[in-house]
C-alpha cells in the first residue's frame, strides 16, 4: 500500500502499513483518508505466508504459537500431522487419546471455517509433511509450540533441519508451561530438584502481565480455505486404524472452557475436598492441559482473579506441573531410570501373578481396586487413588515402579510423561522431592480417611456395597456373619487380600533401606 498527501509527495509510513495489514481497521482508515485527501493506493503482492503447526496445543485462542504467526503479519495456515512414529507405537483400535485429539480437531476445524478457512490434517512423518506443505503453499515460516518430551525434542530438531535445508524459517515458542527449562533457578544458577524452593521462586518470579497474559489470535490472519491446498488426504479415524473410543469427558476447547468456568465456581471448596475421590471436588482439566485444549496462562489467571485459599492451592499444583515439566528438560534421563540414581539396580522381588491382580483391580484392597478398575474403565484417577496405587504397587506388591508408569501411560486420558514419572517416582520413593521410603501410605487407613463411607468403593465395586462403613475398607477383616449379611464371598465374589500389608511393608523398608545404608 502506498499512500500520498494531497500535494501528491509519497509518504513511508511504515505504522500505517502495519495498520494496513489488519484488515479490521480498513474502513476506518478509507473514511479518514477521504476526509483528508490522501490517496491511498493498494498493490496486489504475494502475502507472507506461515504454518503453525499444531501438536499439544489443540485450541485457537489464547496460542502461543499462533499469536507468534499471526500476529507477525503472516498470513496462517493452521495445520496438524498424524504422525505415523507415534501412530505405530498404538497398539489398542480403542485408544482414548486418539479420539479426543481427533474429536478436538474437528472442533478446530469447525471454528476455522467460521473465520473462511479450514485445519489442513495429514498423515506421516512431520519432518517430511511439513516442509512439503510449507513449499506447496510457499510459505517462508512455520510455527510450533516447544514439547519437551525427549522424543518430540527429537523430531523437532529433524523437522527444524529439513526446513533448513527448504530455506524455510522455523520458531518453536513456550506454550504449555508457565516456565519453562531455565527460567526458574535456584542461587547457584542450577536447576531446583525440590518443590517447595521451586515454587516459592515460581512465584516471586512470576510477573502476571508477562507470564499469564492472553496471547491474543488474530482470525483474519488465517488463509483463505480457496488458497489453501486440497484437503482431500484428510484421514478418518477409521482410515487411520483407530475406533471411536467412549471418552468419560467431552474433547475440545470449548468443553474445556466450560470446565475451566465450572471449576471455577467451586474453587474455594479445592483446598478442603480435594482429596476425597468420591467428592469430584478437582478441576479435571488435565487432558486439556495435555493436549492443550486449555491454555495453561488461562487456568493461572483464574487463579490470580479468585485469590483465594482454594484458588492458591490450585495454583501450587499447577506450579507441581511446570516442576516436573523442568526436571524432565534438565534430567531427560528419569525417562529410563530413577532420579536418584543409586536406586538404578533395586531389583524388585515381586510376582507375575501380583502385578495381574493389581493391573486387573483385583488385590482384596478395596480402594486400590476401585481405583484401577476406574482407570481400566474410564481412563482417569484422581490424584490421592493414583499415588495409594503406586505406593501399593511398590511397597506393597514390591514391584518395579516402570512397570506401574507403563500401564499408567497406556491408560490414562491424560497422560503426561513428565507428572507421570515424577508421580511414580515420588511415590517409590526414587525420585527428586520423593516420599521417604520409610514413611509407607498404609491402603486400609488411607481409604478409612479418604473414602470414609465408602462411596468411591461402592461406585466400582458394587459388590461390596451392602458392607458396614466400617468393614468395607477391608472386607477380609470383617466377621462371617457380616460378610454373609452382605452377600459377600471372599475368594469368590471378592477377592481375599493377595499380600499383607505389614509383612510387605517391612519388605519394601529393608529392600530400600539397604540402598541408604
Ligand atoms: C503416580 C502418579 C501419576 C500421575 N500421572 C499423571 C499424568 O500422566 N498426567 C497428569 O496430568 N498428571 C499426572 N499425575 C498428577 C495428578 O494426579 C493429575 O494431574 C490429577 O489427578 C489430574 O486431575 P485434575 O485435573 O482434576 O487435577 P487438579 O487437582 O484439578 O489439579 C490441577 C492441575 O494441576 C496439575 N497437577 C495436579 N497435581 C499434580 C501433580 N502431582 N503433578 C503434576 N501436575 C499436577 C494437573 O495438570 C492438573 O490438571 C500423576 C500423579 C501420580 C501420583
Amino acid at each position: 500500500v502506498d499512500f500520498k498527501s494531497p500535494g501528491g509527495r509519497k509518504q513511508d509510513w511504515a505504522h500505517l502499513r502495519v495498520c494496513w495489514r489488519l484488515e479490521v481497521y480498513q474502513p476506518t482508515f478509507l473514511r479518514h483518508f477521504k476526509a483528508h485527501r490522501i490517496k491511498c493506493v493498494v498493490h496486489r503482492m504475494n502475502e507472507h505466508r506461515a504454518i503453525c503447526w499444531l501438536r499439544r496445543d489443540l485450541r485457537l485462542s489464547d496460542s502461543a504459537p499462533l499469536a507468534e504467526a499471526t500476529q507477525s503479519g503472516f498470513k496462517t495456515a493452521v495445520v496438524f500431522i498424524w504422525d505415523e512414529d507415534i501412530l505405530k507405537r498404538i497398539q489398542d483400535p480403542d485408544n482414548r487419546r486418539v479420539t479426543f485429539i481427533f474429536k478436538s480437531l474437528q472442533e478446530i476445524d469447525e471454528k476455522l471455517k467460521s473465520h473462511g478457512s479450514r485445519l489442513l490434517v495429514r498423515r506421516g512423518k512431520p519432518y517430511e509433511e511439513i516442509p512439503k506443505l510449507a513449499k506447496l503453499m510457499g510459505a517462508s515460516l512455520v510455527v510450533w509450540g516447544e514439547d519437551y518430551d525427549p522424543a518430540a525434542i527429537q523430531r523437532d530438531l529433524t523437522t527444524t533441519a529439513a526446513l533448513q535445508a527448504a530455506r524455510v524459517e522455523s520458531r518453536s515458542v513456550k506454550d504449555i508451561v508457565v516456565f519453562h527449562k531455565d527460567e526458574i533457578q535456584n542461587e547457584s544458577g542450577r536447576p531446583f530438584k525440590v518443590y517447595s524452593p521451586y515454587a516459592r521462586r515460581w512465584k516471586s518470579m512470576f510477573l502476571a502481565e508477562r507470564d499469564a497474559a492472553d496471547h491474543t489470535v488474530t482470525p483474519h490472519s488465517f488463509i483463505r480455505e480457496k488458497d489453501l491446498p486440497s484437503d482431500t488426504e484428510r484421514p478418518s479415524l477409521h482410515s487411520l486404524g483407530f475406533n471411536e473410543a467412549k471418552l468419560w469427558l467431552e474433547p475440545g476447547e470449548n468443553a474445556a472452557n466450560r470446565r475451566l468456568a465450572e471449576f471455577d465456581r467451586q474453587i474455594e471448596d479445592y483446598e478442603r475436598a480435594r482429596d476425597f475421590p468420591a467428592a469430584h471436588k478437582t478441576s479435571h482439566l488435565s487432558v486439556d492441559f495435555r493436549f492443550g485444549t486449555l491454555s495453561i496462562r488461562a487456568a493461572v489467571r483464574t487463579c490470580l482473579v479468585r485469590k483465594s485459599a482454594g484458588a492458591d492451592k490450585w495454583l501450587n499444583e499447577l506450579i507441581w506441573r511446570d516442576f516436573y515439566q523442568q526436571i524432565l528438560q534438565n534430567f531427560p534421563y528419569v525417562t529410563e531410570k530413577p532420579f536418584q540414581t543409586q536406586y538404578e539396580n533395586v531389583r524388585y522381588p515381586g510376582v507375575e501373578e501380583h502385578w495381574e491382580k493389581w493391573r486387573d483391580g483385583l488385590t482384596g484392597y478395596p480402594l486400590v481396586d476401585a481405583a484401577m478398575r476406574c482407570l481400566n474403565k474410564t481412563g482417569y484417577m484422581h490424584n490421592r487413588l493414583r499415588m495409594i496405587v503406586a505406593a501399593f504397587l511398590t511397597k506393597d506388591l514390591l514391584i518395579d515402579y516402570r512397570r506401574g508408569e507403563a500401564w499408567f501411560a497406556k491408560q490414562l486420558l491424560d497422560y503426561e510423561l513428565a507428572s507421570n514419572n515424577g508421580g511414580w517416582q515420588w511415590a517409590a520413593s526414587v525420585g527428586c522431592d520423593p516420599q521417604p521410603y520409610f514413611r509407607i501410605f498404609n491402603p486400609i487407613l488411607q481409604s478409612k480417611k479418604f473414602d470414609g463411607e465408602g462411596a468411591f468403593i461402592k461406585e466400582w465395586i458394587p459388590e461390596l456395597k451392602e458392607l458396614p462403613d466400617g468393614e468395607i475398607h477391608f472386607p477380609a477383616g470383617a466377621s462371617e456373619m457380616e460378610l454373609l449379611a452382605a452377600g459377600v464371598e471372599l475368594g469368590a465374589t471378592y477377592p481375599k487380600p493377595c499380600v499383607d500389608h505389614f509383612t510387605q511393608r517391612d519388605h519394601a523398608i529393608s529392600l530400600l533401606k539397604g540402598v541408604n545404608l
